[in-house]
């Protein structure tokens, strides 16, 4: 029997210090800023099952869609339910509001939501058959400057995380009145070429000739430079809400390009469409995209209402975050590890461990019952910055050593002291270590933000001092 993983899949760790962007704390603090972006511009978080009836990526995606037709993870239950695990966050998100009471859908919802999803594509470099992607939808609201401010929140990430170089390309699929003539302008266009075209553009141009546009393939790239442009296919309404999106886009500093061959894998799409664009993966360079879909609210059953959305890929924003060699500090591990010696001292030990911990003091206690000099290397191999050892004799008398492990100085204690003294010896480090953060980021972010940064960083500061104060206060108590 094979356990091996399966391919296209991976494990995330600890850290990994091989591929690095299988870390688990670059992870953690990516979710982090995600969410914490995405509630300053108002979303709210969703989350839906990662599987769903296939239907709704089949109604949704379209069939003759890749995702749809050749990538689905798709498997009849014992129920005999036709169900797929689901490629992508939209649909479902989708299906969530239109599962609500007509309340809850009166309003405007602003959503976000984060996770994995599964699609049965040849594995590469980039390309996984688990993912992860963050996405948001605004749903009821068809304001080109709508548009806009979702493009703002995914430029907002970037630019926290410090990212830089990306590119974001702009297309408009104008209405579905304006592209249905551009489809016949397309069959018109292609239809000369048939021999030329590759078998899979060959059968597009009946199901689906839009996404010819999208061909990797070399012959249909050439081909599809003289293809008419979108663009000169739009109506008024369409034209108008395009000019609005760029005047915005403009306004606010994000700069663009237009790109007529951009129409994105799926069917629902109309008006703005985007993708963003790095030079540092290769092929697979896209870390994000998407667009409006005015009319799947309802084609999924649900109320007529138009919405805007895009998903990122968690992995491709890492893997260039690594690439940038982007200062992005994970947050750090137990740094103490309390070594009792004896039977008494272990209950002492997982006491002290205990108040630490409420403290917010992270902390790992050895219960083995190995020698010290092996306990020791084993607390430096975990990359502890300090131990408590409690012997049984200095326990009875309310005591302990704590060892600085770099300098190996050792600090006789009071047990009582030992939560206030590593309040403070603990946080200040990460204090200095948020310092050297806000100085690296300085140089990429506005003064304000940077402002605003340090005026958290002084919150921190108070939290401590009022950490400290509550502490000494405990100790006070414990003394009595
Ligand atoms: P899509 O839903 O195809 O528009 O993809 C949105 C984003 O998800 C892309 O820009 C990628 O960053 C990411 N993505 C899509 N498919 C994969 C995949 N198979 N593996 C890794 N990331 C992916």
């Amino acid at each position: 029997m094979d356990y091996d993983i399966l391919p296209g899949v991976f494990d995330i760790l600890p850290e990994n210090k091989k591929e690095g962007w299988r870390s688990s704390a670059l992870w953690q603090k990516l979710e982090e800023l995600i969410r914490t972006t995405c509630q300053a511009f108002g979303y709210e978080e969703i989350r839906t099952p990662i599987f769903e009836r296939s239907e709704l990526f089949l109604r949704s995606s379209g069939e003759t869609t890749d995702i749809v037709s050749k990538e689905l993870y798709r498997f009849v239950d014992k129920g005999e339910r036709d169900v797929a695990l689901r490629p992508e966050g939209t649909a479902p998100a989708l299906r969530l509001f239109k599962d609500q009471d007509q309340e809850w859908q009166k309003h405007h919802r602003k959503l976000f939501y984060m996770g994995p999803m599964f699609r049965y594509d040849r594995p590469q470099a980039g390309r996984y058959r688990q993912f992860h992607q963050f996405g948001v939808e605004v749903l009821g609201a068809s304001d080109p400057e709508v548009d806009v401010e979702v493009i703002d929140l995914l430029f907002t990430l970037f630019s926290r995380i410090g990212l830089k170089g990306l590119k974001l390309e702009l297309n408009s699929l104008g209405t579905l009145a304006s592209r249905e003539n551009y489809l016949k302008g397309l069959v018109e266009y292609y239809t000369p070429f048939l021999k030329r075209l590759s078998l899979d553009s060959v059968r597009r141009l009946e199901t689906n000739p839009l996404r010819i546009l999208d061909s990797k393939d070399p012959h249909d790239k050439e081909i599809n430079k003289g293809a008419p442009s979108i663009l000169e296919y739009l109506d008024e309404p369409s034209k108008a809400h395009f000019e609005k999106v760029k005047e915005w886009l403009t306004k606010l500093n994000i700069p663009f390009v237009i790109n007529p061959n951009l129409v994105r894998g799926l069917d629902y799409y109309n008006q703005t469409v985007f993708e963003v664009v790095t030079d540092q993966l290769g092929s697979q360079n896209s870390v994000g995209g998407g667009g409006r879909f005015d009319s799947l609210l309802k084609m999924l059953g649900g109320p007529d209402l138009p919405g805007f959305g895009f998903a990122a890929g968690l992995e491709r924003v890492i893997q260039t975050i690594l690439k940038q060699e982007i200062f992005f500090l994970p947050p750090k591990g137990p740094e103490l590890v309390v070594i009792p010696l004896g039977e008494k001292s272990l209950e002492t030990g997982y006491q002290l461990v205990r108040t630490l911990r409420q403290a917010n003091i992270a902390s790992v206690i050895d219960f083995s019952k190995k020698k010290l000099s092996k306990r020791l290397q084993e607390a430096h191999d975990i990359g502890a910055e300090r131990v408590i050892i409690l012997g049984d004799e200095e326990c009875e008398k309310g005591e302990a050593k704590i060892k600085i492990m770099e300098s190996g100085k050792e600090l006789l204690l009071p047990l009582s002291e030992i939560p206030s003294y590593l309040s403070l010896e603990t946080k200040l480090p990460s204090l200095s270590q948020e310092s050297k953060r806000l100085s690296e980021l300085s140089k990429t972010k506005s003064l304000q933000e940077t402002s605003s940064d340090l005026a958290n960083l002084s919150k921190k500061f108070d939290t401590i001092h009022q950490n400290l104060k509550n502490l000494s206060v405990q100790s006070m108590d414990t003394n009595a």
